[in-house]
């Protein structure tokens, strides 16, 4: 996939008021150096210093966060496309886990001062090529019926654990969220396999293994 990040410096998030704040270092392993102030007269304000903990994370980080922002809204925006087609519960019901997901890589993105790429985007509109085709297929076959409706569901489920387990940064704070979200992804993917075989069908892997989606929908 191409990623059409644009540069991004990183944001040292230190503000510093006051006469002797030294900040010496370099992306990823900044220091700060901070004297304290020595007074002789009282005509010296008290000095702030603000030290957030955000440092901005590398572009190929960002640009998996801003790729998995429009993946979870992709998401949503179908569901919410297949609810008003078949009045499935299901279908609404796991929009809404999306919306919360989408909303949580947002967080990320806001602590992390990279630009929202659904800035003035409706619905069922994104800003990555990749994602707008994987869209228009989706709906395309998930009009056809409910069966192929919930095939798709259980699809977008399949492809979203497979790339939230690629996108694994080895940053805390990052990781936690994904790990929520591939939770939240395994529990739609047995609900959308089990509507399934409710109706006499099956789902066939397409990104995960066979054997892993099985495990995953008998858990
Ligand atoms: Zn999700
Ligand atoms: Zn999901």
């Amino acid at each position: 996939m191409t990623t059409r990040l644009r540069h991004r410096p990183l944001t040292l998030g230190a503000v510093f008021l006051g006469t002797a704040g030294l900040l010496a270092g370099c992306a990823g392993t900044e220091t700060a150096v901070v004297e304290p102030v020595t007074t002789t007269t009282t005509a010296v304000p008290t000095t702030t210093v603000v030290l957030t903990t955000t440092v901005g994370v590398s572009d190929a980080i960002a640009a998996d966060l801003i790729f998995l922002r429009e993946e979870e809204r992709l998401a949503g925006d179908v569901y919410e496309a297949m609810y008003d087609m078949y009045g499935l519960k299901t279908f609404s019901n796991i929009a809404e886990s999306e919306d919360r997901h989408t909303e949580s890589v947002l967080g990320l993105l806001d602590s992390y001062g990279i630009d929202d790429p659904a800035i003035g985007l409706a619905a069922g509109e994104y800003s990555d090529p990749v994602l707008q085709n994987l869209y228009d297929e989706l709906m395309a076959l998930g009009s056809q019926s409910l069966a192929d409706a919930l095939t798709v569901g259980a699809t977008i489920e399949d492809l979203d654990i497979v790339d939230l387990r690629e996108r694994v940064s080895g940053i805390d704070e990052i990781d936690t969220v994904l790990a929520n979200l591939e939770k939240g992804s395994m529990n739609h993917l047995a609900a959308f396999v089990g509507q399934l075989e409710r109706r006499g069908e099956t789902y066939t892997a397409q990104y995960l293994t066979q054997a892993e989606v099985d495990a995953i929908v008998a858990a």
